[in-house]
């Protein structure tokens, strides 16, 4: 295949997660027909992403600041770290606007398969975060998965030390779920997390 700006930016497009080879194609179309409103204004958005967005020395968020401006609030709740696997949980707990604690964003989950062991995520720093005075709990929330539960039981063995309460999710029926529509597993967890009526 030449070598061209076209072909290069087909190439970088279809790294991109849920993008093959022809939806790039497609996406790279997409963008070169509209230059002016989409193209450029992309390209510029890209570039200034590249330069200022950085990872919060403190929780491991992004933002274009660092400490980032969730763990800069003051109006935030100091008392209250929520941990998550990926900045797009963190986004999504936000989006629910049910927590005001402050975060701790680990960078993935541990996986004997992938080779991810705990010095290839960011866990080192949560201990003394956890064991600062005003930390009243840590609330693991990583994924219902194997290797998010396989975290989640790591980092709480990790805290035992700290004088702080470790929660986690609860598991259950999603709201508005039909118990017909449910995997076994949701259910099953539903049914052993029951709680009085
Ligand atoms: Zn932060």
């Amino acid at each position: 295949m030449a070598d061209t700006e076209i072909d290069r930016l087909i190439q970088l497009l279809a790294k991109l997660p849920g993008l093959g080879p022809r939806s790039a194609r497609r996406a790279a179309l997409y963008l070169i027909k509209r230059r002016e409103a989409l193209l450029a204004p992309l390209a510029a958005a890209m570039a200034a992403a590249a330069e200022t967005v950085r990872s919060c020395s403190e929780c491991g968020n992004l933002d274009t600041v660092d400490p980032c401006a969730i763990c800069a609030d003051p109006r935030r709740d100091a008392s209250l770290i929520c941990v998550v696997e990926e900045v797009a949980d963190l986004w999504a707990l936000e989006r629910s606007a049910a927590y005001r604690g402050r975060y701790h964003v680990l960078g993935g989950t541990l996986s004997a398969l992938d080779g991810r062991t705990p010095d290839d995520l960011n866990i080192s720093s949560l201990a003394g975060r956890a064991g600062a005075a005003d930390v009243i709990e840590v609330i693991l929330a990583t994924s219902a998965t194997v290797e998010g539960q396989t975290t989640a039981h790591y980092i709480a063995d990790r805290l035992a030390d700290c004088d702080v309460a470790v929660s986690g999710l609860a598991h259950g029926v999603p709201v508005g779920g039909e118990l017909d529509y449910l995997d076994d597993g949701t259910l099953s967890a539903a049914l052993r997390m029951r709680r009085e009526f």
